[in-house]
């Protein structure tokens, strides 16, 4: 099902020390460096080699070893609203069983063929005596991620014409038009109505608008 495991692997367990004595316990905690890719793209993930912290519990069943605790690591993304960086403290649980290979027909009720091929694909297997937390520990640490992260709740995000950050000008805002249109906005509405003759274009600026006004 899969290769080798590497024992030196820092998300590879043994569970020698802890016997296959059911009601063996053992606890542990490690600090691994965070694999790649452990997150949501783009969004928020734990950045590659950052500390996760593991605080996890053995314990040895008839079919294999139940392994359940927490990880603990800091995330780091940005903001939806206003893609400001931020960080965030995540706590996951685990909670996973990982069986033997010859504890398939030991208590368990036998289930039809079909129904066995496609338990098989969703179990996880102990491994001469080795266990691999990272797909349990990365499914975890996923579901413990904010979805939408935001750098505080009532983030106001971006102001839509400008694009500043809201949150770093209070009270930030636009008149209904920007000054400069304004001023076109002004100058075409005079050579609308077409009855002011006080305007005078003096530096050919506004031809296009000299020429509407004629054609009226
Ligand atoms: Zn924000
Ligand atoms: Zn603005």
């Amino acid at each position: 099902m899969n290769a080798r495991l590497d024992h030196r692997n820092p998300l590879v367990f043994d569970t020698h020390e802890l016997g296959r004595r059911p009601g063996a316990l053992q606890r542990l905690t490690r600090s691994v460096p965070a694999p790649k890719d452990f997150g949501v793209a783009d969004v928020i993930g734990i950045p590659e080699g950052n500390p996760v912290e593991l605080s996890l519990r053995l314990e040895s069943v008839m079919e294999g070893v139940l392994v359940s605790g927490t990880a603990r690591a800091t995330a780091e993304g940005e903001c939806v609203r206003c893609l400001e960086p931020l960080s965030r403290k995540v706590e996951a649980d685990i909670q996973e069983l990982f069986s033997y290979h010859d504890a398939d027909d030991r208590g368990r009720p036998k289930a039809e063929p079909g129904d066995d091929a496609e338990d098989d694909d969703d179990r996880l297997f102990i491994e001469d005596g080795l266990f691999d937390l990272e797909p349990v520990l990365r499914d975890a640490v996923v579901l413990a991620l904010p979805m939408q992260p935001l750098c505080t709740e009532d983030c106001a995000g971006l102001c839509p014409e400008c694009g500043v950050r809201l949150a770093d000008e209070p009270g930030h805002h636009h008149d209904a038009v920007d000054p400069r249109w304004a001023a076109l906005q002004g100058l075409a509405e005079t050579v609308k109505d077409g009855e002011k003759d006080s305007i005078e274009y003096t530096d050919g600026a506004t031809p296009g608008a000299a020429d509407e006004k004629q054609e009226k």
